[in-house]
């Protein structure tokens, strides 16, 4: 890891022996992360497990060459709230004190500027540093004021209304479920599925969340008139699920070959998901008693039960070929797929099947096999799932997995290029909200 990254570090200007190198990431990280260091970086691992010296210099990329992020800006968004003032405002929007205060001296004959309307909303476009570089006043309807730097000083710059994409940031914190908690963030359910989706085969969202998990999500969203006409793809995620980080980046290479990476490069997609069942507003909610996944333990179930409501949407867990589709004891509408490696999977106690979903059928992963239901001997409407190898049940947690393929080792250098500012934004949300916490 070390080798990598001084190795991207040499193609810069910068000249700096390993050593200082050293010292200038120790001295950069503290004032920002302080007690929180040991969280920043191995994400798919314990913190007690990584060495001290990893954990620093894993730090560096983001902190060490802010001079490269310039070009990077981000947009931020606050609405107007009663007894605000420019300064709150700027400050809520994380624009250093220093701009902030050069916006107030600039701004000083700009009448509406000093009657903020409560509920309006304004943007901001800044820096990984909190330099500002413009804002965006929406005054109604298609009427916006546009601020904006030039030679260090804020001038109106006119009102633009066309669609236009933003970066978004949003942070949370789950205290009773992941969609109450996309909510009160202001994140749109879009975002959240695909937070769900992207980190599919390492967090099973039906039953791995816990009061306290937190995440930080970068998505595009596209603007018109200053309203969020849609939101776009996930740039990039940090969940952090019972005290393990687990980060997620989108990077497509010059091939046009993309996806979701872990920081390193690595990919995230591997052969099975952790959990078949769809994650929903509906089925999610671990504080829903009513949801709760049936408490049994694997050893004495050979299976994992997922208490969701009829007519839930399963999904194919991995590739594969339909084995079995249809009636068998105690399981009632069971679909039995057959994967490579001798692996298999078990879906039970369905209220019906996929459309056409017969023996001999391919389905591809995250395919919908069927439907939630109570059929066979069940007590109640969940999804029986089973995981087998060489036929006998297997506790899926404990069997390593096929991964796709990373980051081409080519690609690696634009992969670190295009990803280090995402990075940088992940470690100062993440710095933020623990400041807040603590
Ligand atoms: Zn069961």
């Amino acid at each position: 890891m070390l080798g990598d990254n001084i190795g991207i570090l040499a193609q810069k200007p910068l000249t700096l022996t390993k050593k200082r190198l050293r010292w200038l990431i120790l001295l950069s990280s503290f004032p920002l992360f302080g007690m929180v260091t040991a969280f920043g970086i191995a994400p798919d691992t314990s913190p007690e497990d990584i060495p001290i010296e990893e954990v620093i210099l894993g730090l560096d990329l983001p902190e060490i060459l802010p001079a490269s992020d310039e070009n990077m800006t981000f947009w931020r968004q606050e609405s107007i709230q009663r007894g605000d003032t420019i300064g709150t405002l700027l400050s809520r929007l994380e624009v250093n004190s220093h701009d902030a205060a050069n916006f107030l001296r600039d701004t000083r004959d700009i009448k509406v500027m000093h009657q903020l309307v409560a509920g309006k909303i304004v943007h901001v476009q800044t820096t990984t540093a909190g330099e500002l570089r413009l804002l965006r006043y929406f005054l109604g309807g298609s009427e916006q004021l546009v601020i904006e730097k030039s030679d260090g000083v804020f001038k109106v710059s006119g009102q633009a209304a066309k669609l236009e994409t933003h970066i978004q940031m949003k942070s949370g914190v789950i205290n009773s479920s992941l969609f109450a908690a996309v909510d009160s963030a202001g994140v749109p359910d879009s975002v959240a599925t695909q937070i769900v989706d992207i980190l599919a085969s390492d967090i099973d969202f039906h039953r791995d969340l816990r009061k306290g998990d937190r995440f930080t999500v970068v998505y595009d969203s596209l603007y018109g008139n200053g309203e969020p006409a849609r939101a776009g793809r996930v740039l990039a995620v940090e969940f952090i699920n019972q005290g393990t980080p687990h980060r997620a980046v989108y990077f497509e290479a010059e091939n046009g070959e993309s996806g979701y990476y872990a920081p390193d490069g690595k990919s995230l997609r591997k052969a099975f998901l952790r959990s078949p069942l769809e994650f929903s507003r509906i089925s999610s909610g671990f504080s829903h008693a009513r949801f709760h996944p049936v408490l049994k333990t694997w050893r004495a179930h050979r299976g994992i039960d997922y208490a969701a409501p009829t007519g839930t949407r399963v999904k194919a867990a991995a590739d594969g070929i339909v084995e079995f589709a249809g009636w068998q004891g105690g399981y009632g509408n069971v679909v039995i797929l057959q994967h490579r490696g001798q692996y298999s999977t078990v879906y039970g106690h369905l209220s019906k099947f996929a459309k056409g979903l017969g023996k001999g059928q391919r389905v591809s992963q995250s395919d919908i096999i069927g439907y939630v239901g109570a059929t066979g001997m069940a007590t109640g409407p969940h999804l029986h799932y089973e995981f087998r190898f060489n036929g006998i049940q297997r506790d899926p947690l404990r069997v390593a997995m096929p991964v796709a393929n990373p980051v081409a080792s080519r690609s690696m250098a634009a992969f670190y290029e295009s990803t280090k500012p995402l990075m940088a934004r992940l470690d100062m949300l993440r710095g933020t909200s623990l400041a807040f916490l603590d």
